[in-house]
């Protein structure tokens, strides 16, 4: 897993958190953490719920958040 995906996983394994805040973490755009974050959907389960609170800005706004895997 690339150093930036693998940051992010990191991130939002404990907290949900909004594209803005784990950009802002990863030292990444926007863009491009959207890109990584559907990279790390190929390996791991990232849940993303529409409307929940972002555990860093407080922002009630689209948040990512990594599940545990079943297996
Ligand atoms: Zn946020």
């Amino acid at each position: 897993m690339p150093d930036k995906a693998a940051l992010i996983s990191t991130s939002i394994m404990e907290h949900a958190l909004c594209a803005e805040c784990i950009a802002a973490k990863s030292s990444m755009s926007v863009a491009a953490t959207e890109t990584t974050l559907a990279v790390i959907q190929r390996t791991l389960d990232v849940h993303r719920a529409e409307a929940r609170r972002c555990h860093s800005c407080d922002r009630t706004t689209v948040v990512f958040r990594l599940g545990r895997s079943t297996l």
